[in-house]
């Protein structure tokens, strides 16, 4: 089916496509010029001291497990409601998920349900900071002290996002931003890792690139795979992180008119965010009991629709993983409730219009 309003658009103008093909040109098509350019304006966006790039966010948070060195089958704790990677990486790295219930107004971890879910093997905790805001830091990193675990932030969605002012993904040991095709900013497939610390960031330098810290030697010190980027990549994210602040003001702006539109829609409920996070509305996120009518009614007039993540002890390979009768209501809630409503270039106040009055009739329709 083809949409007049899609979830996702890029802001992409003649400034990505003029670099990628000074790439393209020059013939030198690996992390060169565009990739040192980039990682030092990330670091300067960022305040991370260390950033390496890595092919995706999922194979970012891969490499970033990787470098932490945690012992095989120690558990990590992860949100039950996130998106797959976050619990797939932690597999493939050799740990074991367990999994946190959510805040059902934020969708964040519950940060009550820390402690009681942590064992003798537990080594790390996995924040993820979903939908615009970041998780509530604070208390995580007071938990990981008491408890010698290890912090990575899955900051996948959260470019742009801070709390208490230090930047997502900068506040743990190692944190992860994506820079895929429908994340705030792109670099079409793509991610960074931060960190503040020097050892990390020479154990993620050795495995991004062959166990050996320069490119052009066949001596390798330590044990490395490719995770390495092209140019090409690195011109598109160099040209979109410039433009940034502007995306996240568009953003700002038609999420506050989608809020105008919608604040009085009797039963809709829209996300809290936490007074220590700044907010990037990743998409309009809103929870109501008559979400699958709504997100029928989207499609019926041409406007893609897209729902919450589906739990992650629902899925049939991670299920093994939530034994013991755990449950997690707030995030089958969620899954149950959810909707997202694009925010993006494309689109415009005249466009927000039509898409909440598909809304409000649904849920007008719903209660009759
Ligand atoms: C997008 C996303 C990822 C994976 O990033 P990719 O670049 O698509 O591999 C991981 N976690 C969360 C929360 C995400 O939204």
């Amino acid at each position: 089916m083809s949409y007049d309003i899609t979830q996702v658009s890029p802001l992409i103008d003649s400034h990505e496509i003029n670099s990628v093909l000074k790439v393209v040109e020059s013939g030198w098509l690996t992390e060169g010029v565009f990739t040192e350019r980039f990682i030092d304006e990330i670091k300067i966006k960022t305040g991370s001291k260390f950033a390496v790039l890595a092919p995706n966010g999922t194979l970012g948070l891969y490499l970033a497990l990787l470098a932490l060195d945690l012992p095989k089958g120690g558990e990590i704790l992860i949100p039950d409601f996130t998106f797959y990677a976050s619990a797939t990486s932690a597999i493939f790295a050799g740990l074991t998920p367990v999994f946190v219930d959510v805040d059902y107004s934020t969708c964040n971890i519950s940060v009550e349900l820390i402690e009681e879910r942590i064992t003798k093997k537990t080594v790390a905790i996995m924040p993820v900071h979903v939908y615009g805001q970041t998780a509530d830091m604070d208390p995580i990193k007071k938990i990981a002290e008491k408890y010698n675990l290890r912090i990575i932030e899955d900051a996948a969605q959260a470019m742009g996002v801070t709390y208490n002012k230090m930047h997502a993904g900068c506040i743990g040991d190692i944190g992860v931003i994506s820079f895929f095709a429908d994340k705030t900013i792109t670099m079409g497939e793509g991610a960074v890792i931060l960190t503040q610390n020097e050892d990390l960031y020479r154990n993620l330098k050795l495995l991004r690139n062959q166990g050996r810290l320069n490119s052009g030697s066949f001596k390798h010190e330590s044990l490395g795979m490719n995770f390495r980027v092209t140019d090409i990549q690195s011109a598109l994210g160099f040209e979109q992180l410039k433009k940034l602040d502007e995306i996240i003001k568009n953003k700002l702006s038609l999420y506050e008119y989608y809020m105008s539109n919608l604040k009085d829609v009797p039963n809709l409920k829209f996300n809290k965010v936490i007074p220590e996070s700044s907010y990037v509305p990743f998409r309009f996120f809103l929870k109501s009991e008559h979400s699958k009518k709504i997100m029928e009614s989207l499609e019926n007039s041409a406007v893609q629709p897209r729902g919450f993540f589906y739990p992650m002890h629902r899925q049939p390979m991670l299920k093994k993983y939530s034994t013991n009768g755990q449950v997690y209501p707030n995030s089958d809630r969620l899954y149950n409730e959810g909707v997202c409503l694009p925010i993006h270039s494309e689109i415009d106040r005249s466009k927000i219009d039509s898409i909440s009055k598909i809304v409000s009739s649904c849920v007008l329709k719903g209660m009759s």
